[in-house]
């Protein structure tokens, strides 16, 4: 590879601080590798350069960059700001992997202090309202002082933390955001230890600089301080962390920071066809707070495909069947990736690309969508229909929709019709189990489809849907959705009894997916949330769900959020070296995305 004159100066940059802006595909982490070789070319011990990001998996693609660059292996530090923090901690204060507290411990333990301070700890909303401002507050240099809480009172929420902090000093235990806040408490209470750590590392290099948040500036402002060698490179129109806490203005600020830096701006993509990167650029100039950048495409054209498909079971046959076509013509499948807003919009390509025995992976674990309590519930019923229910069952369903019958007073006797209550003389339990017999044993007889259908609109299950909705402050069309994708799971079956068989199937599957979980990409088609999908690229880029409603989130309602909504669909877009395919459903009315028109916006042909 030719590095052009920009690129040329951001690697050979050797001392002091240095900041490469650029857009996507324009070098920026091959400009950072090859530095990291170029420093140890020169001299550099290995050991004393830090290369950082912000997740595991780009520490790791990262990693594998700079190892196909060099022959030697070199003990270069690739981390990201949680797993070098936490390890300084664990060495200085003796903190434990098991110390670490996490999804429910951590709630509980956010529940008891909520409780010491007479706050309503059963309140599953205000528990997360006071969960997330922890995080808020952990993430910013400074803590509490000067913060105004969004969605709870300023005095409650001191008195929390206060709760929730000896709590967490009582049981000898850290949650994950506050790994970054105890390192910064540690380096200036004990500038001993801040010493010896500067003196651990004296070159720094940051990756996606546009994600990092005031305390992590903080942090490796303070840690490069003896040598003020900090090179980082970023791009604020992909900064899509912000709901955390990251601070893209950090890289406006860096100048101010370090007043005898080095600023390299970077202006060719090598990675976008040049119809992508024209469409790119028109979609993100509809943001307004950003700086503009000039960036010129140095591919040919490219394919961008755009869908209509009536439903997301008919998105994922098309997606499949596109795969099979570039299959044919010779296209690897690790050249093939599928992106999507949330992990749940996977689920109908996941079932699809199983059913396919199309090879692929997934940085989490497959959605369980399998194990969803209207899948289960539905599983219940069919169960029930062909004579294999169960007391846990029959208690399962009682009242999904509710028959008001007291799980305490049925009496199970083996079957369905043995069935007894103890108020026998209540005529409301009578009539509710006939209703509930007649019912099983007409869905016995009807078709997969029809039977859900039939529990859903006849036997009432509808409207206990909706009022699980409101109790769960979930929107209802999400759980119409799980509906809708059992119906086309088993859309080929025939009998309830196929149904359940397909079922059970399916779980395996998805359960031996899990289990054996690789990290081998080799070979097979990368599924990503377009979060995760950040730095990486492919020949071939699918992205699902194109709706308004979905990308945009129907979440975003201010115009920040919708100008971050944008930024994710820019990186999402951003990522293909040759093919696009955008795809979207018109069900149930929705709209296609608005990003979609943006597309074709051009500056130039906006009136003043
Ligand atoms: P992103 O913002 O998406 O993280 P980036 O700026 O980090 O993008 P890279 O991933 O480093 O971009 O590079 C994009 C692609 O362009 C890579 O495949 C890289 O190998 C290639 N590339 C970079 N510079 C050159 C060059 N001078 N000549 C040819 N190819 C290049
Ligand atoms: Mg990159």
């Amino acid at each position: 590879m030719n590095l052009n004159d920009s690129q040329q100066k951001a690697v050979s940059h050797k001392n002091g601080p240095c900041l490469v802006l650029a857009g996507p595909g324009s070098g920026k982490t091959a400009v950072l590798t090859r530095r990291v070789c170029a420093l140890i070319e020169s001299g550099v011990p290995a050991r004393e350069i830090l290369v950082i990001t912000f997740t595991k998996a780009a520490a790791l693609e990262m990693k594998e960059r700079f190892e196909r660059l060099s022959d030697d292996i070199h003990p270069v530090t690739f981390g990201t700001f949680h797993s070098l923090f936490w390890g300084i901690l664990q060495k200085e204060i003796g903190f434990k992997s098991t110390d670490i507290i996490l999804g429910n411990t951590r709630t509980k333990i956010i529940r008891e202090a909520m409780a010491k301070v007479n706050l309503d700890h059963d309140d599953s909303l205000l528990v997360k309202s006071f969960s997330s401002e922890l995080s808020v507050i952990n993430n910013r240099v400074g803590g509490m002082d000067n913060y105004l809480p969004k969605a709870v009172d300023k005095k409650e929420l001191r008195d929390f933390v206060l709760a929730y902090e000896n709590l967490k000093a009582k049981y000898h235990v850290i949650d994950f955001d506050d790994m970054l806040k105890k390192a910064y408490e540690l380096f200036v209470k004990k500038p001993e230890i801040l010493k010896k750590w500067q003196n651990r590392f004296s070159y720094f290099l940051v990756d996606e600089m546009q994600d990092m948040n005031d305390l992590q500036f903080q942090l490796i402002k303070m840690l490069s301080a003896r040598t003020n060698n900090i090179f980082c490179v970023g791009d604020d129109d992909q900064s899509i962390y912000g709901f955390r806490g990251a601070n893209p203005k950090l890289m406006e600020d860096f100048r101010n920071h370090y007043p005898d830096s080095n600023v390299v701006v970077l202006d060719y993509n090598y990675r976008n066809p040049i119809n992508i990167v024209e469409k790119a650029g028109n979609l993100i100039s509809k943001n307004t707070m950003r700086f503009p950048k000039k960036i010129m495409a140095t591919a040919d054209e490219g394919n961008l495909c755009i869908k209509e498909l009536k439903s997301e079971g008919d998105e994922a046959e098309y997606i499949i069947s596109k795969i099979n076509e570039l299959s044919a013509d010779g296209t690897s499948f690790d050249e093939i990736s599928i992106l999507y807003r949330n992990h749940s919009d996977a689920r109908y390509i996941v079932d699809k690309l199983l059913e396919s025995k199309i090879p692929f992976y997934l940085k989490e674990k497959m959605p369980n969508i399998y194990s969803h309590f209207i899948i289960s519930d539905m599983e219940a019923y069919f169960q029930i229909a062909i004579g294999n229910e169960t007391r846990a069952r029959l208690l399962s369903i009682l009242n999904r929709p509710n028959r008001f019958l007291h799980r305490r007073s049925v009496e199970y006797r083996g079957n369905l019709q043995g069935m007894k209550f103890f108020y026998k003389d209540n005529p409301g339990c009578l009539r509710a189990t006939e209703a509930l017999i007649t019912d099983v044993n007409l869905i016995s007889k009807m078709s997969p489809c029809a039977a859900i259908n039939y529990i859903k609109n006849v036997m009432g299950y509808d409207s206990f849907l909706r009022e699980e909705a409101v109790k769960q402050n979930a929107d209802v069309s999400e759980y119409y959705d799980v509906l809708d994708f059992f119906i086309e799971m088993t859309k080929d079956c025939k009998t309830i009894k196929q149904a359940i068989d397909k079922l059970n199937i399916m779980r395996l599957k998805v359960d031996y997916e899990n289990k054996t979980k690789v990290i081998d990409k080799k070979n097979k088609i990368g599924l990503y949330t377009l979060h995760s999908s950040k730095g990486l690229e492919f020949e071939n880029v699918f992205i699902i769900g194109v709706n308004d409603g979905i990308i945009p989130s129907n979440k975003a309602d201010s115009k920040e959020e919708m100008e971050a909504e944008r930024r994710l669909f820019y990186v999402g877009i951003t990522r293909t070296k040759r093919n696009l395919y955008l795809t979207y459903t018109n069900k149930k009315n929705r709209d296609k995305s608005r990003f979609l028109d943006e597309l074709n916006y051009s500056s130039s042909n906006a009136s003043p």
